[in-house]
């Protein structure tokens, strides 16, 4: 099978034909029809945080296709079947994290495309407990983005503190945030898109955003300020800059909240007399359990979310994570296999 692998941190990945890889009797194989490029793989690659992936590694966690192999012991999911591979590729299933359905928290947990190879191949390995089926008004291509973009967008509102009518700021428009945005809107929230240049603007507004503020035409706390005489309820960071974390911090109202979602490699410093004055809450969001995944799938399958996507090949990835690295991507690629 075609793959695209990592050999080392900071180094080209390259294309090679490699084995389909082997099942046990607790998996299933996947054969890829579409897989997204989310930032956290450049991260992955890079070897950004603290806690380093494997090498080699092919990575990819927003992989989608058809199951066409079973293990001995599954028995829920079967040849034929459309499924995703999320970034959770498996959890222990019995810690006090797993049993209260909170299994992204689950110290046991390994992640696809970083601790297991991902999706950016024509097949790849999943624990078949851990996959989430798609639904059948969804296609591949628009599917994919959900599993990583999608999923972690609506799980970062879901922990919010927000109701509707609240005012929340979305602080980076990138595969994420554009999601971020329509996410918000279907849950009753009034956005300001926070990020920069013409297209996230157009993209941002086009999709419902009350207001766009260019972070390097104006200060978005001081125009959030302007605009609603006081800091929004909420503020989500999906960007890859610790600017953004420390404008997002300073947008919010008393008694607000930051849903801290963005991993860039650089640490925060969090003032503690302002946050206890201000009784402000600071919560850490990582992707989503599989039933938030199974809600995320349903509103796309409603028609209230729709991915910017711009399909690419296989081939293209060393390209493509250029352009995300630039912040030159508008939406999502995701990479089509057929
Ligand atoms: P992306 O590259 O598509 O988007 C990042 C966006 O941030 C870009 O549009 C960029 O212009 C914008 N940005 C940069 N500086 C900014 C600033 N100061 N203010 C506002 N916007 C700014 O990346 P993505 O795939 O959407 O991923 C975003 C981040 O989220 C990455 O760090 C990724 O690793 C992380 N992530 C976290 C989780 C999680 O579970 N917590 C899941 C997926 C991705
Ligand atoms: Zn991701
Ligand atoms: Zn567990």
């Amino acid at each position: 099978m075609k793959a695209a692998i990592a050999h080392d941190f900071k180094k080209k990945l390259v294309i090679e034909n490699i084995n389909i890889p082997s099942i046990g009797v607790n998996d299933v194989l996947v054969n890829i029809k579409a897989c997204g490029v989310c930032h956290t793989d450049i991260h992955a690659c890079q070897g950004d945080w603290p806690v380093k992936p494997k090498m080699p590694l092919i990575p990819g966690h927003e992989g989608v296709g058809i199951v066409t192999e079973v293990g001995a012991n599954v028995d829920h999911v079967k040849v034929g079947d459309r499924v995703g591979v999320p970034f959770l590729y498996t959890a222990c299933g019995y810690c006090d994290y797993c049993l209260e359905g909170k299994e992204t928290l689950c110290p046991d947990c390994l992640y696809t495309g970083y601790h297991v190879d991902g999706g950016y191949a024509d097949y790849c390995k999943a624990d078949a407990r851990y996959i989430v089926k798609i639904p059948d008004e969804l296609g591949f291509i628009e599917a994919a983005p959900l599993f990583c973009a999608g999923v972690t967008s609506y799980k970062a509102l879901k922990v919010s503190n927000t109701k509707p009518g609240d005012w929340v700021a979305i602080v980076g428009v990138g595969g994420l945030g554009h999601l971020a945005i329509q996410y918000a809107i279907a849950m009753g929230l009034n956005v300001i898109a926070v990020d920069t240049g013409e297209n996230k603007k157009e993209l941002s507004l086009r999709l419902g955003a009350k207001h766009f503020i260019d972070f390097k035409i104006d200060t978005p706390e001081i125009k959030i300020k302007e605009l609603l005489g006081t800091g929004v309820h909420a503020a989500i960071c999906l960007a890859v800059s610790k600017a953004g974390f420390e404008s997002a911090y300073a947008s919010i109202r008393r008694g607000g909240t930051l849903v801290l979602v963005g991993l860039p490699p650089e640490d925060m410093p969090v003032p503690i007399f302002d946050t206890v004055i201000n009784g402000i809450t600071l919560v850490g969001s990582i992707v989503g359990t599989r039933r938030d995944l199974a809600e995320c799938l349903d509103f796309a399958a409603q028609g209230k979310i729709k991915t910017n996507i711009e399909v690419r090949k296989l081939e293209d990835i060393n390209t493509i994570f250029d352009e995300l690295e630039k912040g030159e991507v508008t939406g999502r690629i995701v990479m089509d296999f057929e």
